[in-house]
């Protein structure tokens, strides 16, 4: 059972955009055991897209296709299918009531004949149900190869993958079903930990591989297992995990993916305490506010931010005194401190975040240099501030910033 992915844009061969939709859809069908054969990139370019198509038929049982089914000239992969499957477009009435309902809602112009012409499809093709925009999915049987062609926009095709797309290509066609479990351990080197465990890995049954992910003094345990018979795979996935764990008791840190972000387990403490939260930001611009509020409930503790990117914004929004500044400097524990005080009393918050740095890549002030942060916490009792120089890459500066800024709240 093999695949193949096209994605099909301009945009991509000319490196405006990065082809995600490939990297989401491989990680899908990988997911149910289906492996990918070939990803493949190609313009909007008739010729091209057919002899894509070509190739993909002969290497592929399913050829999943995405981009080029918007309403504009520019897109041609509706007309392009049709050509190649000697068919014919012709609309889907379900389609054109979805396309007439999204223009009633959302848009103050009259439906045009571009837009109407999204609900074409060619006659033989079954219509995958597009939730959030015009451009049907669809589902071609062509000789005994399956084609499905998706809208190119990533929110669209994913809905379309996980609702439409996975579901069917595992009733079609006989998957096996995988499973994955990975274990963080931390403390013991990859040797030391495969010694610990040699004979439990020995006597792993045929179907269940061990992997071994070393990083930084955390060394990963992956457990894959693959097959046909759904219920023997979790029982003896289990098994294995129950015979595993007294053996890393004391270097087990959790099983991957269940492990929650700092933003995570700070929201939770603060909304289990009652107590709240405010941020004032100036090298990482809202970054620190953006990660909190990223995360559903954060309005039970996160109370606001004041983005104080200038000077003057500092003076004027959070009112730390110019005389302050010049004594200090305003890349400074002082002013940092300083800021996080105002903060905590402007949104009357149980703690405040505040960070003042200079993230490069010229120097802003003489006296620090490229990467220097300073970064306060403030709390209604007091507050403290730690300095940190996190580098000359820009990106990394504000980033890792902002890592920091959540572990010395976290504390
Ligand atoms: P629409 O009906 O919305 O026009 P479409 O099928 O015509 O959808 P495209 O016009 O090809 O889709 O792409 C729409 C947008 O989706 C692109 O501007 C791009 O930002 C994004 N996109 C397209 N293909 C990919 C891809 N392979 N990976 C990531 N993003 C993509
Ligand atoms: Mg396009």
């Amino acid at each position: 059972m093999q695949a193949e992915i096209i994605t099909i844009g301009d945009e991509i061969l000319i490196g405006q955009i990065l082809d995600t939709n490939s990297a989401y859809i491989a990680k899908a069908l990988n997911k149910i055991g289906v492996s990918v054969y070939q990803i493949t990139s190609v313009q909007d370019d008739k010729a091209h897209i057919l002899k894509a198509l070509k190739e993909a038929e002969s290497n592929a049982d399913v050829v999943i296709i995405t981009g080029g089914l918007g309403p504009t000239k520019d897109d041609i992969t509706k007309r392009t299918l049709a050509e190649y499957f000697q068919d014919t477009l012709v609309i889907d009435n379900a389609v054109l009531k979805h396309v007439e309902g999204i223009f009633a809602k959302y848009s103050s112009n009259p439906i045009s004949q571009l837009n109407i012409n999204q609900a074409l499809v060619p006659s033989k093709a079954s219509v995958l149900h597009n939730e959030y925009g015009t451009a049907p999915g669809m589902w071609m049987d062509h000789e005994g190869t399956v084609f499905v062609s998706l809208p190119g926009v990533p929110f669209e095709m994913k809905a379309l993958i996980d609702t439409e797309v996975i579901p069917r290509i595992q009733k079609k066609f006989k998957c096996p079903f995988i499973m994955h479990k990975t274990y963080l351990t931390y403390g013991l080197g990859e040797s030391a930990l495969a010694e610990r465990i040699e004979a439990w890995e020995d006597a792993l049954p045929q179907f269940i591989k061990l992997a071994y992910l070393p990083n930084l003094g955390k060394v990963r345990l992956r457990l894959s297992a693959k097959g046909f018979n759904k219920e023997e795979i979790v029982a003896e996935m289990d098994k294995q995990e129950q015979l595993l764990m007294p053996q890393i008791k004391d270097i087990f840190m959790g099983i991957e993916g269940f492990e929650e972000t700092v933003e995570e387990q700070i929201g939770k403490t603060l909304t289990l305490l009652g107590q709240t939260l405010a941020t004032a930001e100036s090298c990482t611009g809202g970054k620190i506010a953006e990660q909190i509020t990223a995360h559903a409930g954060a309005s039970e503790f996160f109370k606001g931010s004041v983005v104080s990117y200038a000077t003057q914004a500092k003076i004027d929004v959070l009112k730390i005194s110019e005389a302050l500044i010049a004594e200090h400097h305003v890349v400074s524990a002082a002013v940092a401190e300083a800021m996080a005080t105002h903060v905590l009393g402007m949104f009357n918050t149980d703690y405040a975040i505040a960070t003042t740095g200079n993230a490069g890549p010229s120097k802003v002030t003489d006296t620090e240099e490229v990467g220097t942060v300073y970064i306060a916490i403030a709390s209604k009792t007091g507050v403290y501030s730690e300095k940190f120089n996190l580098g000359n890459l820009r990106i990394k500066v504000v980033n890792k910033a902002v890592d920091k800024a959540l572990e010395m709240l976290q504390k």
